[in-house]
């Protein structure tokens, strides 16, 4: 029996925790700057500023994240991540488009292999929201499969190579798909005898908790692999109760939880931030994972955070918190078979 079915799971589908009208939440998410500001209650010069800054990336905000957000507040951790500020339209040396090199890597359209062992899936280029510092942010997206039939030639490569023990669901949000299209993909993976791991790497969790609904815990708690899913939360206070309960639930369906953050001027990037980051975690049942150096993607400078001063953060989150509430502090190096460590 799963452990989770949805007429009587952890969370049916009517079980009031939830509106659970996840969709209706994407479509009205917040996409005008005047709006944000209006809600927040910004000063006027913000909106001029986010427009000009938004062409290139547009504003995307769900109602449920921005009601965790202080009104009157332009340096709430939350707004930063996602209000376009007018410095991302500074060009800086170093800072590219696709600063991991990751378009070589497509051998098979909508798939990156590049980690040995692991094959990443864009599985679409939709997210919930945008997040100002995202590395994919100028990635080439329209070339991801779209339907059943533009799938077939990963899945004929996922089929053949019998090194691929995971397959990592990427975007994109893959929890941005309809339930049917992520059922659909998650079968057609569960039949693949060698892949024993599946991942999804997802802020649905976290931007609309209502998107952990009965169908997905359903589909995501079936037996023969092991299931992770690695939620992307910057701060403690994105974790309020609504997002809890989703976490919750998807620990209850024996989903391993894992987070990673991003290391973020102006947002994580005290030292209390990032302990209570850590605790609030674990509170929810989820291990810190990696805490990311930033990556240098055009439009994103201001939110460096030099190397020098992360190791020094972590050193004392190590000296503070027991071991396994300490994220490995990582950075990507473009063709590099894995993630490199920056020692404290
Ligand atoms: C690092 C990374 C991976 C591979 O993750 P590991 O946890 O190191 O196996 C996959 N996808 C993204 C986006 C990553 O940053
Ligand atoms: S949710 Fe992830 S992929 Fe989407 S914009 Fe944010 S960091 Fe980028």
């Amino acid at each position: 029996m799963p452990i989770v079915s949805g007429s009587q799971g952890v969370v049916p589908a009517s079980s009031g925790i939830h509106d659970n009208d996840w969709q209706g939440s994407l479509r009205r998410a917040i996409r005008d700057p005047a709006e944000l500001c209006a809600r927040l209650e910004l000063p006027e010069s913000y909106v001029a500023a986010a427009r000009r800054a938004a062409a290139a990336f547009p504003l995307l905000v769900p109602e449920e994240f921005l009601n965790r957000m202080r009104r009157r507040d332009p340096h709430d951790p939350l707004l930063r991540q996602v209000l376009p500020l007018e410095l991302e339209n500074d060009e800086v040396p170093g800072y590219g488009q696709d600063p991991l090199e990751e378009r070589h890597t497509q051998d098979v359209s909508g798939m990156l292999t590049k980690y040995p062992g692991r094959s990443l899936l864009i599985t679409t280029g939709a997210c919930a929201v945008h997040c100002r510092y995202c590395f994919r942010r100028h990635f080439p997206y329209s070339a991801s499969p779209k339907s059943t039939t533009q799938w077939e030639p990963v899945l004929r490569q996922l089929r053949s190579d019998r090194s691929l023990e995971e397959v990592i669901l990427s975007g994109g949000d893959p929890l941005t798909l309809p339930d049917e299209r992520l059922a659909w993909l998650l079968q057609q993976l569960s039949q693949i005898e060698h892949v024993r791991r599946i991942r999804v790497h997802t802020r649905l969790p976290i931007m609309i908790p209502s998107r952990v609904n009965g169908p997905l815990l359903e589909m995501l708690s079936q037996p023969g692999q092991v299931r992770i899913v690695v939620v992307h939360v910057n701060h403690a206070a994105e974790l309020d109760a609504s997002v809890s309960q989703s976490l919750a639930a998807l620990q209850m369906a024996g989903i391993l939880l894992l987070n990673q953050a991003v290391l973020l001027r102006g947002v994580n990037d005290q030292v209390e931030d990032q302990v209570n980051l850590s605790l609030r975690l674990i509170e929810c049942g989820v291990l810190p994972y990696y805490l990311h150096q930033l990556d240098a993607v055009a439009g994103a400078h201001h939110f460096l955070v030099p190397e020098a001063e992360g190791r020094l953060l972590l050193q004392t989150m190590q000296d503070r918190l027991p071991g396994y509430a300490v994220p490995r502090y990582v950075r990507e190096v473009p063709g590099e078979p894995s993630k490199r460590p920056i020692l404290p």
